[in-house]
């Protein structure tokens, strides 16, 4: 009909699209024992709950994408074994939400 509009939702893809970052230099982030997600975490939860895909299994051990991270803070309650350090980037550093 003429003057309705048409809303459509943005994706989760697209507004990631508009997710920039200022990587530090140092990691944010770090995995306290790299033993216990070998050993004690069969599922490894952080490599799918986290949005930013921070976290990958490979080589037998989490490789740890700081870079990415869009400092939800999840990680620090969804790692079954509190095996995850979080802090939030140094000032000047980390996530930049552009709106669009
Ligand atoms: S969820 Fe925690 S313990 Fe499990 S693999 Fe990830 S960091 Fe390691
Ligand atoms: S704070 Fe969020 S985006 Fe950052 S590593 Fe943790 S779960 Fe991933």
């Amino acid at each position: 009909m003429e003057g309705d509009e048409i809303m459509t939702k943005a994706t989760i893809e697209e507004k990631q699209y508009l997710v920039r970052f200022k990587a530090d230099k140092e990691s944010h982030l770090k995995i306290t024992d790299q033993s216990i997600c070998l050993e004690n975490c069969p599922d490894k939860p952080c490599t799918y709950f986290c949005p930013g895909e921070v976290y990958k299994f490979e080589g037998n051990r989490i490789q740890v994408g700081y870079e990415g991270c869009h400092e939800c803070g999840s990680c620090r309650i969804g790692c079954p074994q509190n095996n995850i350090e979080w802090k939030y980037p140094k000032g000047g550093h980390g996530v930049i939400f552009q709106l669009a």
